[in-house]
């Protein structure tokens, strides 16, 4: 799921050694570290609608489980590769640790593209990845959650799935469920709010008033339609969207250079994020091509899509005006760009920091499972808000400190407190 010159996994793995280099990481926990501790590669034969049967490839990775069990979603997607999973179950241990909350990391995925299928074979899909993975997956082990193209309904359908091999309720398998079916109020809007809530603290570190702010978006999933709404309620102006078209396989860049008005964005999308092109114009967007959302004039970037997206020759094109960039999504920008950002001293909230929202909202919904007790949307937010402010502040702090960049002192924090667990386990 990358450009063809990046490799998520190359990029996870520079991060991750310049690091270790940089704090002199003991051998063998850099080696221990710096690849996933487990993979399985499977197959799901799937019965299609019209009667054939079609067999999808899929994947569940684990990278660390020394804080507590893995964690991390499942994406649908289909570019997706074995490497791109290897990466992002490494940034979930960085996330998970970096919040300080008791999960290591994983993440799966399945070759396919979910908008092209029905809801029964969608279904059938789910069951068959959980009867691959059941061994491998529960709530003390490894639990999945939502990611890429993948939703509460997809949760409730593993679960049950789940459930029914083992013979029992099993709510703390996984997170991401629909509220009343054991999910958590605010974990729809939890890695769009967290988004905000890091870049409230880094434009007050910064000393700019974020309702004279303006940004720019690509992508209008779950994440940036979340953190739209935010970053408009605290008075900040959207001025422009970038999201896919499924029907043109394009993105385009949605602009209104008075603030696109995010309900009435949310409005016209469909559930992948395609916004309807007519009924955009009709609210006064122009239509750009899908890479002019980086090349406009805002204070603050946030990729809120895929990776691989702010690479050098994307970058060559930003604005003077971009003071920050709010990486929503999970590794958006290439290694090669870091040291350009640092150079322009361009503020960056780095991705496992910046989204760590989704899994802390996940983590709060395993701990209401266990109690079997819910909390109200307000008490669930107002966690949420002191979890990310927390860490963004430990974060920060250590950058300013000792002259660190931001992605690397994120990075030091992360790997210091799970090189910590390793070794009192004796795993080294
Ligand atoms: N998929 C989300 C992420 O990348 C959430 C993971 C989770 O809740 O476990 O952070």
């Amino acid at each position: 799921m990358s450009e063809e010159s990046y490799n998520a996994y190359v990029s996870a793995q520079k991060q991750f050694d310049d690091v270790a280099d940089l704090i002199d990481l003991n051998q063998s926990v850099r080696e221990l570290l710096r690849q996933p501790s487990q993979e399985i590669h499977f197959t799901i034969p799937v019965k299609m609608d019209d009667g054939s049967s079609k067999v999808f490839k899929a994947y569940r990775i684990k990278h660390n489980d020394a804080r507590g069990p893995a964690k991390g979603g499942i994406r649908f997607h289909p570019q997706e590769t074995a490497d791109t999973i290897r990466a992002l179950s490494m940034w979930m241990t960085w996330k998970c640790a970096v919040v300080d909350i008791p999960l290591g990391g994983g993440k799966g995925g399945i070759i396919c593209d979910p908008r092209n299928l029905s809801s029964g074979e969608q279904e059938r899909l789910c069951r068959g990845y959980v009867r691959q993975t059941a061994k491998l997956i529960g709530p003390v082990i490894d639990v999945p959650a939502p990611d890429v193209m993948t939703n509460a309904q997809h949760m409730l359908w593993m679960l049950d799935e789940y459930e029914a091999i083992h013979g029992g309720h099993f709510p703390g398998v996984i997170t991401g469920k629909p509220v009343g079916m054991g999910g958590s109020l605010g974990r729809k809007e939890a890695t769009g709010y967290g988004v905000i809530y890091t870049l409230r603290e880094a434009l007050k570190a910064l000393n700019i008033d974020i309702a004279k702010t303006s940004a720019s978006i690509q992508g209008f999933g779950n994440v940036a339609e979340h953190a739209a709404r935010l970053y408009t309620s605290m008075g900040g102006k959207v001025i422009a969207i970038s999201s896919w078209d499924n029907n043109d396989k394009k993105p385009y860049t949605f602009r209104k250079s008075s603030g696109l008005d995010i309900e009435q964005m949310a409005a016209i999308k469909d559930a992948f994020g395609t916004i309807d092109k007519a009924k955009a114009k009709e609210l006064g967007c122009e239509l750009l091509d899908g890479e002019a959302w980086s090349a406009q004039d805002v204070d603050i970037l946030l990729p809120c899509a895929l990776e691989n997206q702010i690479t050098p020759s994307c970058f060559a094109g930003i604005s003077e005006q971009v003071k920050v960039i709010c990486e929503g999504a999970n590794g958006p920008t290439t290694p090669d760009c870091d040291p350009l950002i640092k150079k322009k001293n361009i503020y960056l909230i780095p991705d496992f920091l910046c989204n760590a929202g989704g899994v802390t909202c996940s983590y709060f919904e395993q701990v209401q499972c266990n109690m079997n007790y819910f909390w109200s949307k307000e008490e669930v937010l107002e966690k949420l808000d002191y979890k990310m402010t927390s860490a963004f502040h430990a974060v920060h702090n250590l950058a300013q400190e000792k002259g660190l960049y931001m992605r690397d002192a994120a990075y030091v924090i992360a790997i210091n407190r799970v090189a910590e667990a390793v070794k009192l386990r004796g795993w080294v």
